[in-house]
């Protein structure tokens, strides 16, 4: 874990926002977008309007072995509310759609200029008052894909890879990486 980018070194501080979350159909894809969310380095997710407990239980389950106590995770938010949230610490609206301006020709300005970030990923279609609130509609090419790839790749760009690395130091388990085994060691905090 020595050559590990800490949560903070990665510089900006990133938030999910979750539209259009249905319980019944997209429990998994929700789940996949709080994983990528946590992994990559973002600090919390936003699942807008709706409660879905067993996402947040997932995650959580998953913080308390492998870490990341800071993440944090709201469902039946207010999307607005928290876009205003954002905009007043003077942060950026990032809206990851296929119908966006290119990844490459923003990334550069979005990394430099907005010290906290909202990204927002949608399920179905996207109410255009978002494009319109956006400071930021980014297309990760312009073929539908999903929220999921979306959000992965828009963070490892963000931060030119470091995230793959990220350490985190309140875990109760690591991987040892292993060619072919799988090799889990439990932190010894004596
Ligand atoms: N036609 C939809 C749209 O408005 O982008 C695709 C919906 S897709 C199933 C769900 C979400 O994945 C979108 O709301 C967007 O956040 C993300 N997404 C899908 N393809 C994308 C792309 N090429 N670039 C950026 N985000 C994308």
């Amino acid at each position: 874990m020595s050559s590990c980018t800490t949560v903070e070194e990665l510089g900006n501080e990133v938030y999910v926002l979750r539209l259009g979350h249905r319980p019944q159909r997209d429990k998994r894809i929700t789940t996949h977008v709080a994983l990528v969310a946590r992994a990559f380095g973002a600090r919390g997710i936003y699942i807008a309007e709706v409660r879905d407990d067993s996402i947040k239980q997932s995650i959580k389950k998953v913080i308390s072995k492998w870490g990341g106590s800071y993440f944090e995770i709201s469902d039946g938010v207010d999307p607005l509310t928290i876009i205003n949230k954002i905009k007043s610490e003077s942060g950026c609206i990032v809206h990851l759609t296929m119908y966006g301006l290119p990844i490459d020709n923003v990334i550069n300005e979005i990394r430099e200029k907005c010290k906290k970030i909202l990204v927002i990923v949608g399920a179905e279609k996207v109410e255009r008052l978002y494009y319109e609130i956006a400071d930021y509609n980014v297309a990760i090419g312009n073929q539908p894909h999903s929220e999921v790839s979306a959000l992965a790749i828009f963070l490892d760009r963000l931060w030119r890879g470091r995230e793959i690395n990220i350490c985190f130091p309140d875990a109760e388990y690591y991987i040892v990486p292993s060619r072919r085994n799988k090799v889990v060691k439990r932190v010894d905090r004596k």
